[in-house]
């Protein structure tokens, strides 16, 4: 017997839960596309953008998920042939390495581990033997999705300078904007990205990237540049043009209310609310591992990141997880991706999350694991609201 019914909860990495205030902002008619309420959209959207990425550069919005803002982001500053150098701490940045492969860039992946951060010391080497600067970006996500790795992206930077090296640094914030502080101007970041249906909240369909002058200067010279992606013609005065055809316009009700709830709720506490959360899912997590069947991948607990958490799962097939919590308690759960494939299911908390949410998912499990038999340390939930209640007090502090 089932208790599934009831609302659904989607614990997976994306797409995220959407709140009902976003739906409900699109929930309304299509508009003639040049009425000034769809140009005031386009407007306080990219500039709000702006504050979300903390940076003074140019936003752009394109309708596209994030692989779509991965090739904006490529095409407008590389040329056939440049060389990038692809951080790698998991699947995402060698994901995007990949679509930079396809498009004629030459790609060196410097290898890293699936369960800890990028070292910034095998960075400042790599460049340094980079005498020419043939390397022309340096790709880097902020948190790679599949192994719940946060990497520090202003010690890289600091890295970067250290070999004194003129590679565009290039950020991936897909899973991390809006869930962990990200500080683009004050970090050296040249050119940002991200997408919408994950701590932003949204459906899928909107992709966003940030760009600086150094950015642009190289956008000046860079051939892959396609029309749809082309930061130049974006520039233009035209409204039309911003948005290169037909603005998505209903997804663009729909970010508009949820930054509205960030900026509303503060994006400092939001960033505090994800990390309360993921501290509570580690508490959990850490207490089930006695039990030697689970394990956080990611050690250092520094190096975790706000967004989602993959658990590693030994002896037994995380899908049984999954499929119980799923079907018997109507939480869905994030599989195992990549070399983490089979051997993990990841729990996310990231986006319209609160307490009563991560708390509902991580019970979900413990109940699958008692169920299912699997052995694991008690407690792990009473670790989470433990976790919680010595963090958040009443008066607010
Ligand atoms: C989800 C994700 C992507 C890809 O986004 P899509 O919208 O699925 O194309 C890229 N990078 C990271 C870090 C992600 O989490």
């Amino acid at each position: 017997m089932s208790v599934a019914n009831g609302r659904a909860l989607l614990a997976t990495p994306g797409p995220t839960n959407i709140p009902d205030r976003v739906l409900q902002a699109m929930m309304r008619p299509a508009e003639e596309l040049h009425t000034p309420t769809i140009i005031d959209l386009t407007t306080t959207l990219l500039a709000d953008l702006q504050k979300l990425f903390r940076t003074s550069g140019q936003t752009y919005l394109y309708a596209c998920n994030g692989h779509g803002a991965w090739e904006a982001a490529l095409t407008n500053v590389l040329s056939r042939g440049d060389k990038v150098l692809v951080l790698a701490s998991g699947r995402f940045a060698v994901g995007w390495g990949e679509m930079a492969s396809f498009i004629g860039v030459d790609v060196e992946v410097l290898a890293g581990s699936w369960s800890a951060a990028v070292d910034p010391a095998a960075v400042e080497s790599r460049l340094r033997q980079d005498r020419d600067h043939k390397i022309k970006a340096v790709l880097m996500v902020q948190v790679d999705t599949a192994s719940g790795v946060a990497n520090d992206v202003l010690a890289v930077r600091r890295a970067i300078d250290a070999a004194q090296h003129s590679a565009l640094y290039m950020i991936d914030g897909v899973a991390s904007l809006a869930c962990m502080p990200f500080e683009m101007d004050a970090w050296g970041v040249d050119v940002a990205m991200s997408a919408s249906q994950k701590g932003l909240m949204t459906s899928p369909g909107l992709g966003f990237v940030a760009a600086n002058d150094k950015a642009h200067k190289a956008h000046e010279t860079a051939n892959l540049r396609t029309r749809y992606w082309d930061w130049t013609s974006r520039r233009s005065p035209l409204h039309y043009m911003k948005h290169c055809g037909t603005p998505p316009e209903h997804l663009m009700f729909g970010l508009r209310a949820s930054l509205d709830m960030i900026f509303e709720e503060g994006l400092e506490a939001v960033w505090k609310r994800h990390s309360l959360l993921a501290g509570a899912t580690h508490a959990a997590v850490s207490r089930w591992a006695e039990g030697q069947c689970l394990a956080l991948n990611v050690d250092e607990p520094a190096q975790r990141a706000s967004s989602v958490t993959p658990v590693l799962t030994k002896g037994f097939e995380p899908g049984k997880v999954s499929e119980f919590t799923r079907t018997m308690c109507g939480v869905t759960l994030g599989g195992g991706l990549g070399d983490l494939s089979g051997k993990a299911f990841r729990i996310a908390h990231m986006g319209h999350v609160n307490a009563p949410m991560v708390l509902g998912s991580l019970a979900a499990v413990e109940m699958a694991l008692q169920a299912l038999d699997i052995p694991h340390g008690s407690g792990g939930t009473a670790a989470a609201i433990a976790h919680l209640s010595a963090a958040v007090s009443p008066a607010g502090g």
